[in-house]
């Protein structure tokens, strides 16, 4: 690398930090790419490595891969425990410190529990590979021990799953088992009907895809059903055990729960001391910066603005990326000596979700959509964001595939044992 050029340390290769480095091509910048994972994850279509759709590298890609043409780029795999605000160097786990003239911190968010983290052994979130892929292997062999089990309530309680949280991504992940259960797995037991699954989504407020329209979100409660999901609406889960879960004062045993609700924003505002709302969350200046220090920026889930309505800025891939974007057009202007690029302005393009396999609810502000032409451009959307030509010819014809035959090629069950006992850390993916 070039002796003295600007040092750009970018924390978190998610969709923030990424769309930085892409933006900053050809600056006069040395990059440092710091993750604590070798991998980028497309997480819109983790549930689908969940529900066994799709592959894990199909929705994965290694970080040094990415940055293979750009050498003022160097990735490190590390993990960042803490800033040094006034030395300007990230501390990392293993001791060793990153020199930075400017910072991004870009670390996203993960599940959370509302104060209930014993819970996450029975309820794992989705967030990560491991997530998903402890997710399949939970989902898969409950159907495998059910059609060996002979006891009927045991067996009840194997064919029951539970999604808690009906946000978009506990909509799909219900109406994808759901699928699974009626259209992928029949033929292939022999003791069980595997169409007496029980596929249960509970949510603690009155509306599915509550930031939705609500016409759009009665028509996904209404999809949902014709599926045979059983939509809870009203009820707060107020115990996860091996055993099932307790909601709106039932009870119901289920051996796979699977929580899609809350989440909580990296440990960045406790590295920088500095004011975080109720999720953790960096209370950020309008130019992404924090008082005083306007060589740190900070994007995406682990930062609160206020967005063009008043409300937050959505914890969303556009508004990361949008962000990202803004964050290099800051640092050229600085370096360039160009003028500075004004407050970040958040441009909502719209909200997109699926409902299985044929049908989609899309709200683009200026016109709403759902049903199969809602499913096509979901589906062709999401293509046109995934990472390089081999993986979307993959995707849409796993797709495709689904869609024609019924069959999902990703249904392996292929981690060791998973006890619900276990806590979910450290567990490897494949
Ligand atoms: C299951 C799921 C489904 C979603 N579906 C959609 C959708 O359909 N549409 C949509 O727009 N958005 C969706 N989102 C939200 C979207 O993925 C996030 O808003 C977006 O990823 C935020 O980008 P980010 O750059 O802030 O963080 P992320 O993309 O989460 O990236 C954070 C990166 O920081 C790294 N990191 C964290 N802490 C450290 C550390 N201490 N040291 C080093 N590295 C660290 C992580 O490994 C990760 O690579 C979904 C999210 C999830 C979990």
């Amino acid at each position: 690398m070039a002796e003295g050029l600007h040092r750009v340390v970018i924390v978190g290769a998610g969709f923030g930090g990424l769309e930085a480095v892409n933006h900053l091509k050809g600056a006069p910048v040395e990059i440092t790419v710091i993750d604590q994972r070798n991998h980028h994850i497309f997480q819109p279509l983790l549930y689908q490595v969940a529900t066994a759709s799709l592959a894990t590298s199909e929705i994965a890609w290694p970080i040094r891969q990415l940055m293979r043409g750009r050498p003022e780029v160097t990735t490190l795999l590390a993990e960042v425990v803490g800033v040094d605000q006034e030395a300007r160097q990230v501390r990392l786990r293993d001791g060793a410190s990153v020199p930075y003239d400017t910072l991004l911190l870009a670390t996203g968010a993960r599940h959370a529990y509302f104060g209930h983290d014993e819970w996450e052994p029975y309820a794992p979130g989705l967030k990560t590979i491991e997530d998903a892929t402890t997710i399949r292997r939970r989902i898969l062999m409950a159907f495998e021990e059910a059609e060996m089990e002979t006891d009927s309530k045991a067996q009840d309680a194997l064919l029951a799953f539970v999604i808690v949280g009906a946000g978009p991504t506990g909509v799909e992940l219900a109406g994808t088992i759901a699928e699974l259960a009626r259209d992928t797995l029949p033929p292939d037991f022999r003791n069980i009907d595997t169409h007496k699954a029980r596929v249960v989504l509970i949510e603690a407020g009155p509306r599915v895809l509550a930031g939705y329209p609500e016409d759009l979100t009665d028509y996904t409660k209404r999809s949902l059903e014709e599926l045979g999901v059983e939509v809870e609406l009203g009820a707060a889960v107020t115990e996860c055990t091996a055993e099932g879960v307790i909601y709106g004062g039932k009870t119901l045993a289920a051996r796979t729960i699977v929580w899609a609700a809350g989440v909580r924003a990296s440990p960045a505002a406790e590295w920088l001391g500095v004011p975080a709302d109720r999720n953790g969350r960096i209370i950020i200046q309008p130019d992404l910066t924090i008082p005083g220090h306007p060589e740190i920026f900070a994007i995406g889930d682990t930062v609160t603005l206020p967005g063009p309505n008043g409300k937050p800025v959505p914890g969303i891939a556009p508004a990361a990326k949008q962000a990202g974007i803004y964050v290099a057009r800051a640092i050229r202007a600085r370096l360039e000596g160009g003028p500075a690029p004004g407050q970040f302005q958040y441009r909502h393009q719209g909200s997109l979700a699926q409902i299985g396999k044929r049908k989609a609810v899309i709200d683009f502000g200026w016109i709403k959509l759902r049903g199969a032409i809602a499913w096509w451009i979901w589906g062709i959307a999401h293509i046109y964001f995934l990472i390089g030509v081999r993986t979307r010819l993959s995707v849409a014809l796993n797709w495709l595939w689904i869609h024609a035959r019924n069959q999902r090629s990703a249904r392996l069950i292929t981690q060791g044992s998973d006890s619900q006992s276990d806590s979910s850390g450290g567990r490897t993916a494949s």
